[in-house]
């Protein structure tokens, strides 16, 4: 996967890439004295402040790490306006090894980052981040959303994040097989971390049969005791004969490579930014036949959580928001049909609509 992307980033510059994906603001944060190398990427803002994880991760290059950032950001701005949300698109970067690199004073050096936005970007928790890296983020800047409710946040959004997840994949179910029910469905999930741990749990209570894969070993075996899945190993996931796939862990994970591989019917997961190049792997998608539920529509879950949290948090109204994905996934398979577009771009299309009309209700003083 990794390989695939430095292929195709070798010979883009800096700019080449930001004007890909039309950023407002995309802002390099250095210090030596840290070792901080971190990027914040700010997509759109039309209808809020930018809220978006902070991801740390040992990226194979620097331009690697733009390139998600720029992807994770401008999937935000989807995320936010398709549901509903009065916020815009933002997401972090910093590189690194999560295991190995942090440190209070480079976390706290990166809140600065944060605070000298002025709410432009509100950060949260993602992949390699914890509870208490967020704490000391905090402690430098405001602007800062999914803290632990002891601190009066609204705590893990990844329970609500794994929900919608489920209902998008049940809303996925009932287009391919004609119901909703996963009762004895072949389900793969790549990454039993968070989320996936507890997507798994859903899918287990409803007697699923479930395959996982992920990186790390105890994980696996811990996830597998409690809910009877079977582990499989990273790369065999592609190949096994199931009714869906589930990716939970990082993106890209349908792509020139793998698509060929998977025989499966629908594709439901939380990880963000799914396919490859949803210009060539949306449409391969459908002429495969396979449903595919949309990666920022069915993950906003977390994103519903957090942004509750901003206006007076509230879990069951969290929890009972995010529950209309269903309803949202069902029809956005109805305009893409409707369309003859694929379901990637039918959500896209839905979301820029929202954010067009808002924008110039926006336009006047
Ligand atoms: P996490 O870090 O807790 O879990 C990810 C898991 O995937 C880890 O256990 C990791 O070891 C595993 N993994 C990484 N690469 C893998 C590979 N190649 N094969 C198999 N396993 C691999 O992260 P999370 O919070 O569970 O988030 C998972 C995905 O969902 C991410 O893409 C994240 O951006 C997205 N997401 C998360 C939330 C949330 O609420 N946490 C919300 C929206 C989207």
């Amino acid at each position: 996967m990794v390989e695939l992307k430095e292929v195709e980033l070798k010979d883009k510059s800096v700019f080449g890439q930001i004007s890909e994906y039309n950023h407002e603001k995309v802002v390099f944060c250095h210090d030596q004295e840290t070792g901080l190398k971190a990027i914040i990427g700010i997509h759109n803002t039309v209808l809020g402040p930018a809220l978006g994880g902070t991801r740390m991760w040992s990226y194979a290059s620097e331009a690697e790490a733009l390139d998600d950032v720029l992807r994770l950001s401008r999937g935000m701005t989807y995320k936010a306006a398709i549901s509903g949300l009065n916020l815009g698109g933002g997401k972090a970067v910093i590189i690194g090894d999560a295991k190995k690199d942090k440190s209070e004073a480079l976390l706290r050096r990166f809140g600065r980052f944060v605070k000298n936005l002025n709410g432009a970007y509100i950060t949260a928790e993602d992949v390699g981040m914890t509870t208490k890296d967020m704490e000391y983020i905090r402690m430098e800047t405001e602007h800062v959303s999914g803290l632990p409710e002891s601190m009066g946040g609204s705590g893990d959004p990844s329970p609500v994040t794994a929900y919608g997840t489920y209902m998008g994949m049940k809303a996925a179910a009932k287009k391919a097989f004609g119901s909703d029910s996963l009762e004895g469905k072949k389900i793969s999930v790549q990454g039993v971390g968070h989320v996936g741990g507890y997507l798994v749990e859903l899918l287990a209570k409803e007697n699923a049969q479930i395959f996982i894969t992920d990186i790390y070993e105890d994980r696996l075996q811990e996830v597998s005791s409690k809910y009877g899945a079977k582990v499989v190993s990273m790369d065999e996931i592609y190949d096994l004969d199931v009714d869906i796939y589930s990716p939970c862990a990082l993106g890209g994970t349908i792509n020139d490579n793998t698509l060929d591989r998977l025989k499966c019917q629908v594709i439901a997961g939380c990880a963000n930014n799914q396919l490859r190049d949803e210009k060539i792997h949306g449409p391969a998608l459908v002429e495969r036949g396979i449903v595919y539920a949309p990666d920022f529509l069915i993950n906003a879950g977390g994103l519903i959580n957090v942004y509750s949290e901003l206006i007076g948090y509230n879990r069951e109204s969290a929890y009972a928001q995010t529950e209309r994905i269903y309803g949202y996934t069902l029809d956005i398979f109805d305009l893409a049909e409707r369309e003859g577009i694929h379901n990637q771009a039918a959500a896209m299309k839905m979301a820029e609509k929202r954010i067009q009309s808002i924008g110039k209700i926006r336009s006047t003083y």
